[in-house]
């Protein structure tokens, strides 16, 4: 196999999935452990206050120099190159989250055992299943007394709608809780608080039938556990790699991350089943991980530890090819050939200086505003990755400016903010007006908080009356001028210059619609 090829099937690049509180954070805190890539745990805890406030959002833009780094964590597992990416918490943030998940190829569903399938897992999933990423399952916090396993399993498949494979099962729960059984492999693991932190320091049973197993949880508990498998067994289903990697079935584990507990049955599982890098989708063809010429796109941008130099960081997954320290790539949207120096690559080890990248890694360059999202790098070939979408914001302010002298800083502080893609900017034709259109509302608090700690701009955001946007496509080039002469009053243009219907009223939405059936009112619009 060739160098190439043997680097791109080793990799697995995937994020995490859950409801707020299941135990994300300390299961990528486990897993880091796991691959060594830190030493201690809390490591990963400073940047979690994040979602909760402004406040604590704003604490945490002071240390932003963690949320750069920890937005990829690389780091190597039983002969793997794990890749995780991090996705946003808080709610507002949905878009960050969604963009994540088209540079991944497989995801890490979190369930708290006592909570379920929570609100934000059944959106995060539908995410998912836009492209069938394929999902494995953690259901956590088995140390805490819980919903019934099988209760469990028959709630993800109702209300997720996907077919369980659990491949670990627990033995007990909450004080009770002894262990797990691997359905695959048939070893027990003991539950031991402190312990299981690697396979040396955990007591394994090579089966059931292990004659020092029953002295360690009792007689009554095996005989009720094989009672219980035998009923799993019978209302659950066996695992199918196919049925896996077609974003069919999931395969379960139980555990408890605070503890350490069943992570590593998880990773074992996880590096030997999940998907190497996918072929992805572009305007011209499919590009498979395995072509050796170099492509990319751009997934997020976010602003760097430094606030003083305003420098932006764009996060680019690596599609195929190689990239090297000092190459030169063709950025499709500028048509210009750029020199990629100094790109931020993400092995958690400090000891390899890493100045290569394969299909699956993720490398940060330094953007001074010639980066967009969704933007893609190749060798040459003009095209662009498909499925990165820009949503249609919900909610809309107009800027008010404080200090009128400010406006140049104003236009160029939003411009960049709308970049990283939390919020969109639009200007419209017929006023000097600069509206900010975004998901969530604490976005319009960030934004004004931002404004004026890097650009010294104090402005407030007051309600102006648009109720949605939609993205203006096709028509004739002569349509098209008529178009924008008759609705000019509810015209704009977004932060990349595309035409953009701001509609006060869902009603004048749908008249305009109506009169102008030979355009497209798109409530997304697709980077590149
Ligand atoms: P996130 O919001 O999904 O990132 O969740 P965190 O990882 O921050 O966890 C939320 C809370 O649950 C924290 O107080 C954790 O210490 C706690 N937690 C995480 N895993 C476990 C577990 O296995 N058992 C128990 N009892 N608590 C846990």
């Amino acid at each position: 196999m060739s160098e190439h090829l043997t680097q791109t099937r080793r990799r697995r690049t995937f994020a995490i999935i859950s409801h707020p509180d299941a135990g994300k954070t300390t299961l990528t805190e486990k897993l880091l452990l796991f691959g060594g890539a830190i030493q201690m745990a809390g490591s990963v805890k400073g940047r979690k206050a994040a979602r909760h406030a402004t406040s604590d959002w704003m604490a945490l833009e002071k240390e932003r120099g963690i949320s750069v780094t920890s937005s990829v964590m690389q780091f190597p597992y039983e002969g793997r190159i794990v890749n995780l990416l991090d996705t946003p918490g808080h709610a507002d943030f949905g878009e960050d989250t969604y963009r994540v998940l088209t540079a991944v190829d497989s995801a890490l569903m979190v369930i708290d055992v006592a909570k379920g399938v929570e609100e934000r897992t059944i959106k995060l999933m539908e995410v998912c299943r836009l492209r069938d990423t394929p999902i494995m399952t953690f259901i956590n916090k088995l140390d805490r007394e819980g919903k019934e396993p099988i209760e469990l399993l028959d709630e993800v498949e109702r209300v997720l709608g996907i077919q369980c494979a659990p491949i670990t099962w627990p033995i007990g729960m909450g004080q009770r809780l002894k262990g797990v059984v691997h359905l695959v492999s048939g070893e027990v693991h003991l539950y031991e608080q402190g312990r299981n932190f690697t396979r040396q320091d955990s007591t394994i049973f090579a089966s059931l039938d292990d004659p020092g197993l029953a002295a360690r949880i009792g007689g009554q508990m095996l005989a009720d556990l094989r009672d219980e498998l035998e009923l799993v067994q019978g209302a659950s289903h066996p695992f199918d790699k196919q049925a896996y990697l077609d974003g069919r079935q999931t395969p379960v584990f139980f555990g408890s991350a605070v503890n350490n507990f069943g992570v590593q049955p998880l990773l074992d599982f996880f590096v030997e089943h999940a998907p190497s890098p996918q072929p992805r989708a572009t305007t011209r063809r499919e590009i498979a991980p395995e072509e050796e010429t170099f492509s990319g796109f751009v997934f997020k941008i976010q602003a760097n530890m430094d606030p003083q130099h305003r420098d932006r960081v764009a996060f680019l997954r690596v599609c195929s090819g190689k990239y090297e320290a000092g190459m030169k790539a063709f950025h499709v949207r500028s048509g210009k050939e750029v020199k990629l120096a100094n790109a931020l690559t993400f092995m958690a080890s400090d000891r390899e200086i890493v100045e290569t990248a394969y299909p699956g890694d993720v490398i940060g360059l330094h953007n001074h505003g010639t980066i967009s999202i969704g933007d893609t790098f190749t060798a040459g070939e003009s095209l662009g990755f498909t499925g990165i979408p820009n949503f249609a914001p919900e909610l809309f302010r107009r800027a008010r400016l404080r200090d009128p002298l400010k406006l140049k800083q104003l236009q160029k502080g939003l411009a960049q903010l709308s970049e990283e893609g939390a919020t969109q900017f639009f200007r419209p034709l017929m006023s000097n007006d600069l509206i900010l259109g975004a998901v969530g509302v604490l976005q319009f608090d960030v934004v004004a908080y931002r404004l004026k700690d890097e650009y010294g701009v104090d402005a407030s955001f007051e309600p102006v009356s648009v109720a949605t946007a939609r993205w203006v496509k096709g028509g004739t080039p002569k349509k098209l001028e008529e178009f924008r002469e008759k609705n000019a009053m509810n015209l704009a243009v977004d932060a990349a210059g595309q035409l953009v219907y701001l509609a006060p009223s869902r009603v004048n939405l749908q008249l305009t619609q109506e009169r102008w059936p030979d355009f497209e009112f798109a409530a997304t619009r697709e980077h590149a």
